[in-house]
């Protein structure tokens, strides 16, 4: 019997636990080391407590950001992620924007499913229990530490998932990059991504708590690199939403400084909106022009407006629109780590083969989030940790067979 240690009770480490048994059944014994009380925290944390696992658009939709991860894509798609669950018991749907999610709407469901098939198949799992290290043998097999236990316990394989950097609260805090520096392998510098941003203090100045549809861009100085309408929230201090997380994980990425700017009303031209003030204004001989937009924007984005142009001199219907269709932020920076939903960089992809083989460490795999692979928001972080949970089983199960192949 082979003896599989996998490191962290993540989507990546569940699932792998959960296919290496499915595929190697009473021929393997496989550990699940979860350093905290729960397995599974950010499932239960993800899309708002309803789990957005996956995108329809998946393989053909490039919102991922390496190609790495359109080759893990093409090999397990949508479908096939649906197929699995629909298998261990969980029945999925896709929302109008082709997310999907479990049709319970609820991550619960999610992990209870998982949980069920981890016990179904005896997966060992080890609660509270840090791993510290990870040893090559003389032998070929490692040794795995950890808080828990004075005598490190040896396998034949071992497979890191231990996440990123993001959202420490959940488990992941970059503890995995250490384990596996030790073992020499390069880990590329990390960023937090889908996270909010800060913002100069007067391009929010009185709007927190505004929430507004808008169309957000992205300019370098060639022209716009990215473009996403969506809902901004305003903060005291910066901007938030998925719109915003998005465009964080593009800066993150970025080697180039990129311009930030809203159309606030994304739906009505430059055209439409100047005649609309100007029938207003016609119709409306009393009203300011600040009173206008009163119609036509929450009112605190109205008068922030209109204060900034009359200080500039240049509080015209022109000017006023001007601004909405182009309103400029200053990004200062971010949130950090402790909100972010995904770690932008990670193990880099030249130490891994294509089935996620460490190419120094023969049979030690790295899944999931600590990779150096991220998407934007619409389930592309949870395929790519599920998906690469579900191919390293099956390249540890093609290895078994190949050995017992070449003993007969
Ligand atoms: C609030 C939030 C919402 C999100 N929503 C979505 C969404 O709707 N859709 C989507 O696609 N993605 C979403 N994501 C991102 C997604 O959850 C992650 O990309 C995904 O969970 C990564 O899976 P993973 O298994 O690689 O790592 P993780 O889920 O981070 O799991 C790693 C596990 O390893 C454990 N661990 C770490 N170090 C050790 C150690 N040394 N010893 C033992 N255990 C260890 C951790 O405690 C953790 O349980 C969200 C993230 C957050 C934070």
């Amino acid at each position: 019997m082979i003896k599989v240690g996998v490191i962290g009770g993540g989507p990546a480490g569940i699932v792998a636990s959960i296919c290496l048994k499915e595929k190697l059944h009473h021929s393997a014994e496989v550990i699940l080391f979860e350093k905290k009380k729960q397995i599974g925290k950010k499932i239960l944390a993800s899309g708002n407590g309803k789990c957005n696992l996956s995108n329809k658009n998946i393989p053909t939709n490039d919102t991922y950001n390496h190609h790495f991860a359109s080759l893990l894509f093409k090999k397990y798609d949508n479908q096939a992620l649906k197929d699995d669950f629909l298998r261990w018991g969980l029945l999925t749907k896709d929302d109008a924007s082709s997310r999907t999610y479990p049709i319970t709407e609820s991550s619960k469901s999610v992990l209870e499913i998982l949980m069920r098939k981890l016990k179904e198949y005896q997966v060992k799992i080890k609660l509270d229990t840090l791993v510290t290290s990870v040893n090559k043998l003389s032998n070929g097999l490692y040794e795995i530490n950890t808080s828990t236990s004075f005598k490190p316990e040896i396998f034949d394989y071992v497979i890191f998932a231990t996440g990123g950097a993001s959202s420490p609260q959940l488990g992941s805090n970059g503890e995995g990059y250490q384990l596996l520096k030790a073992l020499h392998v390069l880990v590329s510098d990390i960023k937090p991504g889908l996270v909010g941003l800060k913002t100069s203090k007067n391009d929010v100045l009185g709007l927190d708590g505004i929430r507004q549809k808008v169309r957000l861009t992205l300019q370098n100085k060639f022209g716009p690199v990215f473009t996403e309408e969506g809902e901004v929230q305003f903060k005291k201090d910066g901007i938030s939403g998925i719109v915003v997380m998005n465009a964080s994980s593009i800066i993150a990425r970025s080697k180039e400084k990129l311009n930030l700017s809203l159309d606030l009303l994304p739906f009505r031209t430059q055209d439409e909106l100047i005649q609309t003030l100007e029938l207003l204004k016609d119709s409306s001989l009393k009203a300011s022009l600040n009173e206008l937009c009163y119609g036509i924007l929450p009112m605190p984005l109205a008068d922030k407006i209109c204060k900034d142009l009359k200080q500039q001199k240049e509080l015209t219907i022109g000017g006023i629109v001007n601004e909405i269709k182009n309103y400029s932020v200053n990004v200062i920076g971010n949130y950090g780590f402790e909100t972010s939903q995904v770690t932008i960089g990670g193990v880099k992809l030249d130490e891994i083969d294509a089935n996620f083989e460490l190419k120094k460490l023969i049979n030690t795999y790295v899944i999931g989030e600590l990779l150096d692979v991220d998407g934007l928001c619409g389930g592309y972080n949870l395929h790519f940790a599920i998906a690469s949970g579900v191919m390293v089983a099956h390249t540890i199960y093609e290895k078994e067979r190949e050995k017992n192949e070449n003993k007969k």
